[in-house]
C-alpha cells in the first residue's frame, strides 16, 4: 500500500497549527519529538518533519508528496508544485518598508536603491511589474537591520503586526504579498496518492468549514419563522421544534462566524429568545 508523505516544519511558526489540523483531520500521530518521520496509525499518511524553505524543493524531488508551508516560500522557490487549498493561519504580509525619514511616495523611490531580503524572486517579480530597476541584495536573516547598518536603502520582509520594522527605525510603504500557510503538493502523483490527497483534502475542508460556522439554537414566536429563516437559512433550511408553550417553536440552524453578531441583533428584534451558539466539529455540506 502506498502511503502519502506530507512535509510539515520541523519547528517554527507553522508546526503547531500544521499538525493540529492533520489531527483535526482524524489523522492520528505521535508528534514524534524531534524525529524525521513519523508514520500515521490510521491513515495511509507519513509526516516528515523538515525546514519549511526546503519543502518546495523535497516536493519537487517527489521525497515528500504534499506540504504545509507560507504561500511566501512556495511562490518564492518556484519548484514544480501546485497550490492546493489556502489553510487560514500564519496570515502575514511580505512588504517593502523604508527608513522612517524618508519622504516615500511611489514605487519610483526605489528606482537605482538597493533592496535586503530574504525573497530576492517576489521582489523581481514585483519591480518588473512596477518597471522599477534596483538592486537585490539576498541576505537570510535579521532581514530589518540592514537600512541601520548601511547594507541596503531598504528591505522587503514579513510583517504582521509591523512593530519589528517601526523598532528598527523603519516604515512599511508597500504591500509585495498577501500571505497564509498553504498546502501544496507534487504535480506527479500517482493515482494512489492522488486518491489519498482527495481524502485528506476532503477532511481540511470539512474542518475548515466548521470553523468558519456555528450551529445556533433559539426559541422565536411561530410568526418570525419565515424571517428567521431568511436570516440564517442554514445548510438546507433551519429545524423547527414545536415548544410546549403554545405558539414558540425552536428553530436550529447554522451561521457563518463571520457576520455571526450583525445577525444576533436581528434576530433579537424579531423576538428570538434563549439565544445558544455553539462550536461545530465538522461540517460537510
Ligand atoms: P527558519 O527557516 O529560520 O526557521 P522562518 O522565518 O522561515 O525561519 P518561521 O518564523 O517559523 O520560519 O515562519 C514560517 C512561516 O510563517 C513564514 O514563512 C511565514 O509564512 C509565516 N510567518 C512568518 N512570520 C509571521 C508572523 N509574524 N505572523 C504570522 N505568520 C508569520
Ligand atoms: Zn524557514
Amino acid at each position: 500500500m502506498e502511503t502519502l508523505r506530507i512535509a510539515v516544519q520541523k519547528s517554527g511558526r507553522l508546526q503547531e497549527n500544521s499538525l493540529n489540523l492533520l489531527k483535526e483531520s482524524g489523522l492520528h500521530f505521535n508528534n514524534g519529538n524531534g524525529r524525521l518521520k513519523t508514520q500515521a496509525e490510521n491513515f495511509p499518511v507519513e509526516l516528515l518533519f523538515l525546514r519549511d524553505d526546503d519543502i518546495p524543493q523535497y516536493i519537487e524531488d517527489s521525497v515528500a508528496d504534499t506540504g504545509i508551508v507560507g504561500a511566501n516560500v512556495f511562490v518564492e522557490k518556484q519548484k514544480q508544485n501546485e497550490l492546493i487549498l489556502p489553510l487560514g493561519f500564519a496570515k502575514c504580509r511580505l512588504s517593502i518598508a523604508v527608513p522612517r525619514y524618508e519622504n516615500y511616495r511611489d514605487t519610483y523611490w526605489l528606482q537605482g536603491k538597493n533592496i535586503a531580503t530574504s525573497y530576492p524572486n517576489i521582489v523581481k517579480t514585483f519591480l518588473k511589474k512596477n518597471n522599477i530597476e534596483a538592486g537585490i541584495h539576498e541576505i537570510s536573516g535579521s532581514v530589518e537591520i540592514a537600512p541601520g547598518i548601511g547594507l541596503a536603502d531598504a528591505v522587503c520582509d514579513i510583517v504582521s503586526s509591523g512593530s519589528t520594522l517601526v523598532s528598527n527605525g523603519l516604515k512599511e510603504v508597500e504591500t509585495v504579498l498577501e500571505s497564509e500557510a498553504v498546502l501544496i503538493a507534487s504535480t506527479k502523483l500517482s493515482s494512489t496518492k492522488k486518491q489519498i490527497l482527495d481524502e485528506l483534502i476532503f477532511r481540511l475542508q470539512a474542518v475548515q468549514k466548521a470553523k468558519d460556522n456555528k450551529y445556533i439554537l433559539m426559541n422565536c414566536p411561530n410568526v418570525a419563522i419565515e424571517a428567521i429563516t431568511k436570516i440564517i437559512p442554514g445548510m438546507k433550511s433551519p429545524t423547527i421544534l414545536p415548544l410546549k408553550k403554545e405558539g414558540w417553536s425552536s428553530l436550529h440552524s447554522v451561521v457563518d462566524e463571520n457576520d455571526f453578531w450583525k445577525k444576533i441583533n436581528q434576530l433579537k428584534s424579531l423576538g428570538a429568545e434563549g439565544i445558544l451558539v455553539v462550536p461545530i466539529e465538522k461540517m460537510i455540506v
